[in-house]
């Protein structure tokens, strides 16, 4: 029993009738879970980059990613671009004087305007996913609106990066979510930062945690506006903020159209469960049901 137990929870994600919803890890150091999970949904790179007074080399970067595609063997990894600023302050990158640093010059902000930096680091990304044959997915974080999109999918793809992703975690960019879908091959919504800058409520703050709690309808609605956007372009939206670890959120997101989950590796057996546990179409009431709420 405890073996057919254990049998039942592994494997793809997919609802009790078989409507895949992909379960990826979320990963962000030098150690490199390998879980049973069908890929990585947001590689955290800031590790590289922290307690620095310049940024790591190419080669640097390039065995760093590397080690996570070699992990992943032939399985997809989204790797996300240097995310500094806020709760993830890197010297060299931020300006430390900036009073809302959260508002701040961060994420992508940077990018923008320290084109080398972003440069290297794809030129990085391309070279290990080269190097390991890989199938590599990169996205950008804080990103505000389709234009950004457009021009980190420009940056990237003169890389010889192919699959470009950004991650929605900022209202404007849940608002417009289709016309950013048009410049880029999918979305993953940051919950994370989606509740703070929804609720103007500092992730830091864990007595704002009643605001931040991904239950929230206002966020619900905002993931669901996003994943209709995905069906309608066919294109695939991802959560990678802490919310995807949620069993009970699972189903509706699911239901909702949502395509992947991505986790910490101890969170997915009971994501997984809960999936398994109904059939599409309960996903889709369990979603109007939680839309409906207040
Ligand atoms: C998020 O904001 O939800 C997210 C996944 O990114 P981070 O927590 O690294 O800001
Ligand atoms: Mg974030």
């Amino acid at each position: 029993l405890a073996h057919e137990e254990l049998a039942r929870h592994s494997g793809p994600g997919s609802t009790k009738d078989g409507h895949p919803v992909k379960l990826l890890l979320n990963v962000g150091g030098a150690a490199v879970p390998s879980a049973d999970a069908e890929g990585v949904g947001l590689f955290r790179t800031e590790f590289l980059f922290l307690d620095r007074t310049e940024a790591p080399s190419v080669d640097e970067q390039r065995s760093a990613y590397g080690k996570v595609f070699a992990e992943f063997g032939g399985r997809p990894v989204v790797i996300r671009t240097l995310d500094a600023g806020a709760d993830k302050p890197v010297p060299f990158a931020n300006d430390d004087s900036e009073p809302n640093p959260a508002l701040g010059v961060r994420g992508y902000r940077i990018g923008a305007r320290k084109p080398a930096l972003l440069e290297a680091q794809l030129e990085a990304i391309a070279l290990a996913a080269r190097d390991h044959d890989a199938q590599v997915q990169v996205m950008a974080p804080m990103i505000a609106t389709p234009a950004e999109a457009a021009e980190f999918a420009r940056v990237a793809r003169a890389q010889g990066i192919s699959r470009v992703g950004v991650m929605i975690e900022i209202p404007a960019a849940a608002i417009l979510a289709g016309a950013i879908l048009a410049e880029v091959d999918f979305v993953s919504i940051g919950t994370n930062d989606l509740s703070q800058y929804t609720f103007a409520a500092d992730r830091m703050l864990g007595e704002l945690g009643p605001l931040l709690d991904p239950w929230q309808p206002a966020l619900l609605h905002l993931v669901s506006g996003i994943a209709a956007a995905g069906t309608r372009a066919g294109k695939p939206v991802g959560i990678c903020g802490e919310a995807a670890s949620d069993p009970g959120l699972a189903p509706i997101f699911a239901g909702m159209g949502v395509t992947s989950l991505s986790m910490s590796a101890p969170a997915v057996p009971a994501v997984r469960a809960a999936l398994r546990g109904h059939t599409l179409a309960e996903c889709q009431a369990l979603a109007a049901e939680a839309l409906q709420r207040s």
